[in-house]
């Protein structure tokens, strides 16, 4: 089998220089030259013959070389900054009008209607043949895949094809949370909310120093692929509220932390009967508690939901704010008093 290939092109060093593309710190851009770790990265997505693939933060174009290789048939790429579109457009022209360029946020660009309507497959059918693959700034690449978990619940965005899988880098760290495992030092928020709804797995780790310039931590690169039944069978939010709940408090107890789902006044009586449905004991701490007990936890908290239509609303933090501001407002008044 032969795959396209791209004609020789100026390296992505002198693609830099050319275009006097220095990194900004304030955007975190760390740029990978190395076409052998952008290859491995592009294969780790799987096989991308004639795949549709989106590109999140191309930049100077590495990893786009890579994709371009790999025989795709069509490369959208959403890039922020400005200074990268010449060369992503010489890149286009090199590939014969393949890459489509979208200069843009990827926080807001919207997928859902990215990519030929003819991809799109039920969601209990193998992953449609579209992709996305990014190396991302940390402090983008978080928040985004949270933004990605939501919509991979609700089949919304890039899942409108179905079970669209993604490759993507984050911090080493954060990479280990993902994928850890129960009872695990790296369990988190994160390995649930991840763990519940994709088949996850941390392909490999790229260090700091293979990246211009060279970020303070490695980078793990991480691919997804949604399952066809979530582990939880809720609503994301509650599944979100229940887990951020357990592990605010993460070296503690576990009911401790569930004990905040609940107004004070009911507090003692409601953790009590989580506990029972769930079948958890109450003594686990939060990074021993297995998928199967937050699944508990979740049904659990759904049906005590579906009693009191307002158990849902309560926030404990909002609740600690009203009284700190009510305290401050006594303080306030005792104080004009003495005046
Ligand atoms: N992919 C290139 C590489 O591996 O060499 C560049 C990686 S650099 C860490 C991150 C890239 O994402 C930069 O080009 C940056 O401008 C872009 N970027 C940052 N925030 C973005 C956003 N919200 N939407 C789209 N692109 C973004």
């Amino acid at each position: 089998m032969t795959l396209y290939r791209l004609p020789p092109l100026p390296t992505i060093r002198d693609i830099i220089k050319l275009y006097n593309l220095r990194a900004e710190k304030q955007l975190s851009q760390n740029f990978l030259l190395d076409l052998k770790l952008t290859d491995k990265i592009v294969r780790k997505a799987g096989n991308l013959k004639n795949a549709y693939v989106c590109e999140v933060g191309p930049g100077p174009g590495g990893i786009t070389r890579a994709i371009l290789n790999s025989g795709a048939e069509d490369l959208l790429v959403v890039e922020k900054d400005t200074r990268f579109i010449p060369g992503l457009k010489m890149l286009n022209e090199a590939s014969m009008g393949k890459v489509c360029i979208v200069q843009g946020d990827i926080l807001t660009y919207r997928m859902d209607k990215a990519f030929p309507n003819h991809l799109r497959k039920a969601w209990e059918e193998d992953p449609p043949n579209v992709h996305i693959i990014g190396n991302l700034p940390f402090n983008v690449s978080t928040p985004l895949i949270i933004k990605w978990l939501e919509e991979i619940s609700n089949r919304t965005g890039p899942f409108t094809y179905g079970r669209t899988q993604m490759t993507l880098t984050f911090q080493h760290e954060v990479a280990e949370r993902m994928t850890a495992a129960t009872g695990s030092k790296q369990r988190t928020r994160l390995s649930i909310m991840t763990q519940y709804l994709c088949q996850v797995k941390h392909c490999f780790s790229i260090p700091g120093r293979a990246f211009v310039p060279k970020p303070e931590v490695d980078v793990g690169v991480v691919h997804f692929t949604p399952l066809i039944q979530p582990k939880i069978d809720q609503p994301f939010k509650l599944v979100e509220k229940v887990v951020q709940n357990v592990f605010h408090l993460r070296r503690k107890y576990c009911y401790r932390g569930l004990s905040l789902l609940f107004p004070e006044e009911q507090r003692t009586k409601l953790t009590e009967q989580i506990l029972t449905l769930a079948n958890v004991e109450p003594t686990l701490r939060p990074s021993e508690l297995s998928m199967k007990h937050f699944q508990g936890l979740c049904n659990a908290y759904r049906g005590l939901c579906d009693q009191d239509l307002n158990l849902f609303s309560y926030n404990f933090r909002e609740e600690l704010r009203q009284k700190r501001t009510k305290s401050q407002d006594t303080q306030d008044s005792e104080e004009g008093e003495i005046l």
